[in-house]
Order: C-alpha cells, then sequence, then structure tokens
C-alpha cells in the first residue's frame, strides 16, 4: 500500500501553501470574511511584518456559536451549500478553506458574537487543533488573531521578504480591499502606527483621497458605464496625470480585486492616443457582472476570473473608461519651487523687459487672403481689440499680415492633383460670445491669451491636432468625411498583407475619406484621400493606418476607427514652428475652446494649460 490518505492536517498545511503564501494573504483572507460578515468598521493591526502578529477586528454579523469550531475545519463554509450556489456567488469566500488552512500554519485565537446572543465565544487552535472553547463577554462583531505565522513550515518562512516589505504587501492589501469596499471604513495599524484609515462612506473617491492623497484624488474622474449587463464602474486617471507603472491600476470584479490580462488592455486601449508611450494610465476599474457569468473559482486566492463573454467585458471597460475621459479638463500649470533668489532675479529681469503698451488693432486692415487657408478655418470676421503689446518687439502674433507659407497646412489647395477646391466648412460651430483675448505667440509654438483671470498657453499643434480630431470625427460619426479626389492616382508600395487588407477593408477605409485599391501585385493606388491630409504624408498615413488596423488583437472596431482618425489628425496639423497670424490663433483659440471634450491633444499631449492671476501678482508681490 503505497497510496495513502492524507491525514486532515497535512491536507490543511498543502492547502494552506496555496491559499496563504505571506501575511497579506492571511490579512487578504480575513478581512474578506468581515465584508461578508457585513461588517461596517474592520480594523486590522499587525506587528513584524504580520509574522508575529495579524488582528482583524468586524463589527459583522458574527459566527454563531454551534459553528464557531466547524469554522476552523476545512471546507466549513456557511456561504454554499449545493453545486448550483456555485454559480451565484457574491460573497467574497465560498471556498471555507481559508480559516481552516490559516489554523494549520499559525495560532489562531478567535472571539465572536451574534446579535441574537447575550454572549460572544473565545476558541483557540493551534497548528490545526481546537485547544481551547469558552463563552466570553464582549461586542458584537468577530476578532481574529493570528500568531507566529508559519511557524509549523519553516520552508515558507524562508521565502519571505523583510518585514518592512512584508508590511508593505499587508498595506497594498488592505488599500485595495478598502478601495474595492468604499462602503467599508477600514483602519490598518503596523507596529503600533496607524497607517490608513478610509471614511466609509460609500464614495470611491473619498476613499482613494485618504489612500492616495488630494492630488491623485482631484485627477480622477468618475466612470459610469453600462450596456444593460455589464456595469463599469470606478475611476479614471486624467490623461495628464500617469504612473512610470502599473501600480495605480486595479481591477474588481463584482467587488473582488482580480488580475486579469483582458481588462488591463482594455484600459491601456482607452488611453492610446491620449497618452504618449512609455507611461501608464491610473484606473480603478469596478466591474459588475451577473454571477453567473464570470467563473471565480479558477483560482485558490480567488485572483483570477474568467468571463464567459470576453469581448463584450472588453468594450464595456473600453468605453466605461472612453467615456470618462470625454470631459473637459484644464490642467493647472504646477510651479515647482524656486528658491526664493532665483525668483527675485527672474522678475526684475522681466520687469525690465517688458512694458505695457496699450495698442489698439484694426485686424480689417489685413487684407483677406483669398489663396491660402488656415487648414479649414475660413475667416470672414473682423475684430477690433485692445491688447497688451511686448514693447519693441516684433515677435509673437504682430500684425504683419504676412502670408503664411504654402507648406505645411494647406496642402490640398496647393496641388494639381486636387480637383475639388471649393472652402472647406467649419465641421464645428464657432461661438462668438468667446471672451478671451490674444496676447501673441510665444517661441513661435504657443499662443498666449487672457481669460477670465487666467493666462492661459495653447500648444499650436496640440490645438490643432486635437480640434481637427473633433471635426473628423463628428464627421465620420456622420459618415461624411470629405475627400479629396486625386487626378491621378497615387501609386504607393505596399506589403502583401497589406495590398491584402486593403482588397478585403475598402469600405473601412473609403469611411475614413480613402478610395485605396490594390495594384498589380505589389502596390496600392490611392484615388482619394480626406481633405484635411497632406498629399506627402499620405505614403506613410496609409501604411500606418492599415497597420495599426491589422494589428488590433481585440474584435473592437471603434478602437481602430479612433486611432485612423488620430493619425489622420495628427498628420495634416499645423507644426510647432510655424508663426502664426492673430487672425489664426484667434480661430484656434475660438475653436478649441467650444470643443467640450477633454484638452489632451489626440497623441496625448495637453492643449492649453493656465496661470492664474493671483500667481501672477505674486510673483510681483501685489498679492502675498
Ligand atoms: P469562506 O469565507 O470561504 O466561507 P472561511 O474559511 O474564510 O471560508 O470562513 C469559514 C466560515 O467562517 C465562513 O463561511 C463564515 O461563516 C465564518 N466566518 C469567518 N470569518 C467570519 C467573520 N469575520 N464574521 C462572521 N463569520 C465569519
Ligand atoms: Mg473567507
Amino acid at each position: 500500500m503505497f497510496i495513502k490518505l492524507l491525514d486532515k492536517n497535512l491536507a490543511n498545511m498543502i492547502a494552506a501553501g496555496e491559499v496563504v503564501e505571506r501575511p497579506a494573504s492571511v490579512v487578504k483572507e480575513l478581512c474578506e470574511n468581515s465584508v461578508d460578515a457585513g461588517a461596517g468598521v474592520v480594523t486590522v493591526e499587525i506587528a513584524g511584518g504580520g509574522l508575529r502578529f495579524i488582528k482583524v477586528t468586524d463589527n459583522g454579523c458574527g459566527i454563531h456559536p454551534d459553528d464557531v469550531e466547524s469554522a476552523f475545519l476545512r471546507h466549513a463554509t456557511s456561504k454554499i451549500s449545493k453545486p448550483e450556489d456555485l454559480n451565484n456567488i457574491y460573497t467574497l469566500g465560498f471556498r471555507g478553506e481559508a480559516l481552516a488552512s490559516i489554523a494549520a500554519v499559525a495560532k489562531v485565537s478567535l472571539y465572536t458574537r451574534c446579535a441574537a446572543f447575550e454572549t460572544g465565544v473565545t476558541c483557540c487552535a493551534n497548528c490545526g487543533e481546537i485547544t481551547q472553547s469558552e463563552e466570553t463577554q464582549g461586542f458584537i462583531g468577530t476578532s481574529i488573531k493570528v500568531e507566529d505565522l508559519f511557524y509549523t513550515t519553516p520552508a515558507r518562512l524562508k521565502f519571505l521578504k523583510k518585514d518592512t516589505t512584508e508590511t508593505g504587501y499587508v498595506e497594498e492589501t488592505v488599500r485595495k480591499t478598502a478601495i474595492a469596499h468604499p462602503e467599508v471604513s477600514f483602519r490598518f495599524i503596523a507596529d503600533g502606527k496607524e497607517k490608513l484609515f478610509t471614511p466609509g462612506d460609500s464614495v470611491l473617491k473619498n476613499t482613494v483621497f485618504t489612500i492616495y492623497g488630494k492630488e491623485a484624488a482631484s485627477q480622477l474622474f468618475d466612470i459610469n458605464y453600462s450596456d444593460g449587463a455589464v456595469e463599469v464602474t470606478g475611476l479614471a486617471g486624467n490623461p495628464v496625470y500617469t504612473k512610470k507603472t502599473r501600480n495605480m491600476q486595479m481591477f474588481f470584479v463584482n467587488n473582488r480585486p482580480v488580475v486579469n490580462r483582458m481588462m488591463s488592455s482594455a484600459l491601456a486601449e482607452a488611453y492610446k492616443g491620449y497618452i504618449p508611450g512609455g507611461v501608464f494610465p491610473v484606473g480603478i476599474i469596478k466591474l459588475s457582472v451577473p454571477a453567473n457569468t464570470v467563473d471565480i473559482n479558477v483560482h485558490p486566492a480567488k485572483l483570477e476570473v474568467k468571463f464567459s463573454d470576453e469581448s463584450r467585458i472588453y468594450k464595456a471597460v473600453y468605453h466605461g473608461v472612453r467615456n470618462a475621459l470625454a470631459k473637459p479638463v484644464m490642467p493647472k500649470i504646477q510651479y515647482e519651487k524656486a528658491s526664493t533668489e532665483e525668483t527675485a532675479v527672474k522678475s526684475v529681469y522681466a520687469q525690465g523687459k517688458i512694458s505695457a503698451a496699450v495698442s489698439e488693432v484694426n485686424i480689417e486692415k489685413i487684407k483677406p487672403r483669398s489663396d491660402e487657408k488656415f487648414g479649414r478655418f475660413v475667416l470672414n470676421q473682423t475684430y477690433s481689440l485692445k491688447r497688451n503689446s511686448v514693447s519693441g518687439e516684433e515677435n509673437g502674433y504682430f500684425m504683419k499680415a504676412e502670408a503664411p507659407k504654402k507648406s505645411g497646412y494647406a496642402p490640398y489647395t496647393e496641388t494639381l492633383r486636387t480637383a475639388a477646391e471649393k472652402p472647406v466648412q467649419l465641421g464645428i460651430e464657432v461661438d462668438k460670445t468667446a471672451d478671451f483675448q490674444i496676447i501673441g505667440q510665444l517661441f513661435m509654438t504657443y499662443i498666449l491669451l487672457e481669460k477670465e483671470n487666467e493666462l492661459i498657453l495653447i500648444d499650436q499643434h496640440a490645438a490643432h491636432e486635437h480640434i481637427t480630431y473633433a471635426r473628423l470625427k463628428e464627421q465620420y460619426d456622420k459618415r461624411e468625411i470629405t475627400s479629396q479626389q486625386l487626378l491621378s492616382p497615387l501609386i504607393m508600395r505596399a506589403e502583401p498583407l497589406e495590398i491584402a487588407y486593403a482588397a478585403e477593408n475598402g469600405g473601412f477605409l473609403k469611411e475614413l475619406g480613402f478610395d485605396i485599391e490594390p495594384f498589380g501585385n505589389s502596390d496600392l493606388a490611392v484615388r482619394a484621400l480626406p481633405q484635411a491630409v497632406n498629399i506627402d504624408e499620405v505614403e506613410s498615413l496609409v501604411q500606418e493606418i492599415i497597420n495599426a488596423a491589422m494589428d488590433k488583437k481585440q474584435n473592437l472596431d471603434t478602437a481602430v476607427q479612433e486611432r485612423a482618425l488620430f493619425t489622420i489628425a495628427c498628420r495634416s496639423s499645423i507644426k510647432a514652428g510655424k508663426r502664426l497670424t492673430y487672425e489664426e490663433m484667434n480661430n484656434l483659440a475660438e475653436q478649441l475652446f467650444n470643443i467640450d471634450k477633454t484638452v489632451t491633444c489626440p497623441h496625448g499631449r495637453p492643449a492649453w494649460a493656465a496661470m492664474d492671476k493671483t500667481f501672477i501678482e505674486k510673483q510681483f508681490k501685489r498679492l502675498m
């Protein structure tokens, strides 16, 4: 007889290896039990990285006295009783092995009392055996103390890190649990010091505020999305507020923290185009799905989940985040504290250079340019304005009525290949009441303007790209992207896969404003392109769009479309280093302020930033 049944205690120790990896796993299981018990307040206290002791106290429903001992035994759970229950789990625990596993590798003492009883029970277990059980006076709820973790399994101890690191893991766990349950107030104390205290007021942002601080909380947008069955809530970070790691990305399914690659990639996809490469967005994504559409029983620590309809979840996360981002944001300029001496020098220098000369300028004097258009900005207004100018220097927009060079942004007016030359209509209604005043252009890249007690800097490329994108998107949604027909087709070399893609997706390319067909075995013929696009850019643009579209991993057409629109917008926007006339700046600013979308440009840089009047006045000591 070589095969032996493992005795109960040994089996528990083996199970413990799966469930209880380190002190943080114990804390996770105990906190989950407290939440399952309906607690409103949970206190976690540890010492020595959790090895000396872990104590979790809650004001939940308590354990019935008759059940206390069996809770320590393997597979004792009050949460499921028949196989069908497995399809309908909304509690965090259900495997009924956590307490037994913990008790197998530590000394555990438990106090608990149900509301229906006058007294509670204390029960102690040591190495999987119950050593003591007695009636005790005390509060309603449960308190579990775990001492000398892993003392029966020294091998496990060797894998643990320094106490401070283990404390860090525990804190991470409490944070996650608190974020998963904003309706519960969590307190975490390590070696006598309070490290965390959440309000438990059910407002996720307040929980995040107490954990990550005011700055982080102010940079988060609420997610609120539902596709009928799948609900997505949580917080999505402002695209200007990114991190170097994925540490601030958290995913929850039915209030359970999970690790799920599909959800992570949906989050990443949602930020595509909004943030540059090499940084990661902040996102707390909470999914709420019918319990029978998700399998949470695929991992002992219940960290991984499996969805019955992955692509539906992917889409929900993607759109949930996207919608949250499509809100107006105005990033405030952050000032690094310079030493007072340095600031003083700068101020004096500035004072000497600037004299505020008020001049009256009538833009009407500028000759209308019939043959040039600023992209698609049609100019038909006259402006009369008062402004402050920087004395003597003819930088900025100074009214030289200088025609912009033809290269760059008005491509469709300049080639013989362009057929129709009719004026282009604005896709966006301009609000003529916008009350701002252009000050000038800075470094040939930024437009400076004054608006409601703020100095605003607009990045001309980012802003134009943003406007172009918004216009394209609006046209695209109506399937109305205007294209320019080429008199003779442009023939470009292409890879076999690219040719195949173009052959099969002519319809999609047409919606984007392209007319592209295979031409022989190794070329594509471009017969038409979106009006906004410069003909010089066509080849690389077509390559980029086709390759991005072929590359799509998830079957998500909106993402492919949006990315294609971003690419077109980027390729047809004015560049930095381009001198702009007043009219151009004014138009750009007006249109920008009229777009009710995030101000991050499609490629992830902010389009504008603002500086408070108070900040400026402080520099000149008008205000202290
Ligand atoms: P599971 O959570 O998977 O059911 P556990 O081993 O974690 O298994 O817990 C066993 C049982 O002990 C639970 O089903 C629950 O009935 C009871 N229990 C554990 N902790 C608490 C608590 N803090 N408050 C009330 N009941 C608890
Ligand atoms: Mg449990």
